[in-house]
């Protein structure tokens, strides 16, 4: 899951994307499903710079870090009358050890097979398997928590310049 920070109003980029009936026929197929024998779509993003993708668990942390963290919602906007405000929290939390200290998560490792075990049968075979899968989490270190702030501290000054509202979620 992840937390996507976006310029309202940010020029799009847009790319054609072939259809798979395309590229396992060679050309469009007139009643394909997807396509329905366009031979395939228009795939629109923002422009490179106007949005950040964070994991949940990062957004959570760097929107705690700028002062607008908001119990569990992932999801707002940050008004243009805002950002001034929110730069300057950006450069304290940039400023402060302690405070992004508080956000530290370790990295951790979940061996498979930690859920017990269950037993199947297959015919006259019983076969017991190991239930959990394997969790790897990177956790989250001081240096990718300043990358973050800075990642939405460049999104902020450019949406500054547009003159356009930041929404998350
Ligand atoms: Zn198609």
């Amino acid at each position: 899951m992840s937390v996507t920070f976006t310029i309202t109003n940010a020029p799009e980029v847009k790319t054609w994307c072939e259809c798979t009936c395309v590229i396992n026929m060679g050309q469009p197929i007139p009643d394909c499903p997807i396509c329905k024998g366009k031979g395939g779509h228009i795939y629109q993003e923002p422009a490179p710079g106007y949005s950040v993708d964070l994991a949940n668990e990062s957004a959570r942390a760097v929107l705690r870090l700028i002062g607008l963290g908001c119990g569990d919602d992932l999801w707002g906007n940050i008004d243009i009358d805002e950002m001034p405000y929110v730069r300057r929290r950006i450069l304290m939390a940039l400023n402060s050890n302690v405070s992004i200290e508080a956000e530290l998560k370790p990295a951790s490792h979940t061996p498979g097979g930690h859920a017990g075990i269950r037993i199947e049968h297959h015919d006259n075979i019983a076969e017991i398997v190991h239930m959990g899968a394997r969790v790897h989490n990177a956790g989250l270190s001081s240096e990718r928590i300043r990358r973050h702030i800075h990642s939405i501290d460049r999104l902020i000054e450019l949406a500054q310049r547009e003159n356009q509202p930041i929404t998350f979620g």
